[in-house]
C-alpha cells in the first residue's frame, strides 16, 4: 500500500514533466506554420504596396499620354494658323477656323484632365512614400516576430532536453508495472495517463462521476484503479 501511494505520487510528478514536455513540443511543432503565416502576412502587405505604387505609375503615365496629346493639338493649331495666311477661298478659311476651334476645345478638355490627374498624382505620390515607410516598419515587425518564434523553439528544445533528463532520473523511482500501465494509457489517451479525483467524486481528465465502489478502491490504495470513462489511473492528489 505504501509502495503504491509512493508510486502514484511519483507518477503524478512524472505526468507533470510529461505535460510540460508535450506543451513545449506543441509550441515547437506549431512554429513552422506560425512562421509561414508571418511570411504570408508580409507577402500580402507587399502586394498591397505594389498596388499603391502601380496606381501612382499608371496616373503618371496617363499624365504623359495627355501631355503628348496636348502637344499634338497645339502643333495642329499652329499649323492651321499658318495655313490661314495662304487660303484662297472663304470656304477653306471657314473650314480651317472650324478645325482650329475644335482643336482648341480639345485642348481645353485635355488641360482639365491633366489638372485633375496632377491633383490626384500628388496624393498618390504621398501615399507611395507612406506605404514604403509602412512596409519598412512592417518588415521589421515580421522579422522580430519570426525571430521570437525561432527563439521560443530554441529555448523549447533546450527545456525539453533538460526536462527529459530529469524525467529519466525520476522514472526510476516508479515501479515498472505502474510505469508501463501509465505509458500505455497515456499513449492511448493522447496525453493523460493519471487522473485525479476532483471534488471528491469525478475524474479530472474526462469528468466522469466515479462509482462509490471505485472511490472506495482508490482510498484503499491496494491496487491500481482505472476510470470507467477514460481508463486513466485514478489518484487522490494530496
Ligand atoms: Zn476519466
Amino acid at each position: 500500500m505504501e509502495n503504491l501511494i509512493h508510486d502514484l505520487e511519483a507518477l503524478s510528478q512524472l505526468q507533470d514533466f510529461d505535460n510540460k514536455i508535450s506543451k513545449i513540443k506543441e509550441i515547437i511543432s506549431s512554429a513552422p506554420a506560425k512562421i509561414e503565416a508571418k511570411n504570408q502576412e508580409l507577402s500580402q502587405k507587399r502586394e498591397e504596396i505594389a498596388a499603391i505604387k502601380k496606381d501612382f505609375v499608371d496616373s503618371s503615365s496617363s499624365i504623359k499620354e495627355q501631355e503628348a496629346q496636348l502637344a499634338q493639338k497645339e502643333q495642329a493649331v499652329g499649323k492651321y494658323n499658318a495655313e490661314l495666311n495662304s487660303v484662297k477661298t472663304n470656304a477653306a478659311y471657314s473650314a480651317l477656323i472650324e478645325q482650329i476651334n475644335k482643336a482648341k476645345a480639345d485642348i481645353s478638355v485635355i488641360e482639365d484632365k491633366i489638372l485633375g490627374l496632377l491633383d490626384g498624382v500628388e496624393a498618390k505620390s504621398a501615399a507611395v512614400k507612406k506605404a514604403e515607410n509602412d512596409l519598412k516598419d512592417f518588415e521589421n515587425k515580421i522579422k522580430t516576430d519570426i525571430s521570437n518564434i525561432e527563439d521560443e523553439v530554441k529555448q523549447g528544445q533546450d527545456s525539453v532536453s533538460d526536462i527529459e533528463k530529469t524525467r529519466q532520473e525520476h522514472k526510476d523511482k516508479i515501479s515498472k508495472l505502474v510505469l508501463d500501465q501509465y505509458e500505455r494509457i497515456r499513449e492511448g489517451n493522447g496525453g493523460a495517463g493519471l487522473s485525479y479525483v476532483e471534488n471528491g467524486c469525478s475524474c479530472s481528465v474526462c469528468g466522469t462521476v466515479l462509482r462509490p465502489q471505485l472511490l472506495n478502491q482508490i482510498k484503499k490504495n491496494t491496487s491500481l484503479v482505472f476510470c470507467d470513462g477514460c481508463s486513466s489511473i485514478l489518484f487522490f492528489k494530496s
